[in-house]
């Protein structure tokens, strides 16, 4: 796979997952399209944020691969646009330097991020997340019940366990619990949590945020300190991570 070959071309059976790779750097292109084609994943390639739109809307990708500098456009824009009609994950590619950027394109709606440098096994294991993330989203979208590891919650009762065992929840902790559990994998923001469970006039609020995480992790980890589920994403916000 080390030819060259024209930017936009699909490459695979028509079965496999298919990737949009947005990404401006040849040789970091090179390499990413290399690796998802080793795992026999089909693959769009980009290399400016006007033609990630179009070929997204062309080929209603599983998964998104997205720089947060491309040449044209700013990934949070593109994030904006992709976000008006599709749910497909989104995941950020970005620089050391684009912090502010990466946070106002999850505020945007983007699931994740890899920040340059990452290694292939780092990277293959975000696509396969999202990827499942995708066929999960297509087969149970009406099931009031999400299990994330020993994690469950059950919509309808109202109702978490963890392990087998109920846990008393006050309701701003279960609203914490559900926003995190509907979200599973996806980094959240402070801004779009605080948004969530406490409404448009909180979002600056990040020490209540601070202080429920705590006490979600006090009911629901084994070792609250050393936290499984519950994952501080410095600077940036939280994720539930699922395994
Ligand atoms: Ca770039």
């Amino acid at each position: 796979m080390n030819g060259e070959q024209p930017a936009t071309t699909v490459t695979r059976s028509a079965a496999a997952p298919l990737v949009l790779l947005a990404e401006d750097d040849k040789g970091m292109r090179r390499y990413l399209r290399a690796t998802l084609s080793d795992q026999r994943l089909r693959v769009v390639e980009t290399e400016s944020g006007a033609e990630a739109l179009a070929q997204a809307a062309a080929h209603n990708p599983d998964l998104i691969l997205l720089d947060l500098g491309l040449p044209d456009m700013d990934g949070i824009h593109v994030t904006t646009k992709l976000r008006e009609w599709t749910a497909a994950p989104i995941l950020i590619i970005s620089a050391r330097d684009e912090e502010i950027e990466k946070v106002a394109a999850l505020d945007a709606g983007a699931n994740d991020f890899l920040t340059k440098p990452f290694g292939t096994g780092e990277f293959l294991a975000r696509v396969r997340v999202w990827l499942r993330h995708t066929q999960r989203a297509s087969s149970d979208s009406t099931s009031s019940v999400l299990a994330v590891g020993d994690l469950r919650i059950d919509f309808a009762r109202r109702v978490a366990s963890v392990a087998g065992r109920e846990v008393r929840l006050t309701p701003t902790q279960y609203k914490l619990l559900a926003t995190m559990m509907r979200n599973a994998g996806k980094v959240l923001t402070h801004e779009q949590i605080l948004f969530a469970v406490w409404g448009p006039a909180y979002t600056r609020e990040t020490q209540y945020l601070r202080v429920y995480m705590g006490q979600l992790r006090q009911k629901l980890e084994a070792d609250p300190a050393r936290p499984r589920y519950f994952v501080t994403e410095p600077g940036i916000g939280y994720r539930l991570r699922e395994g």
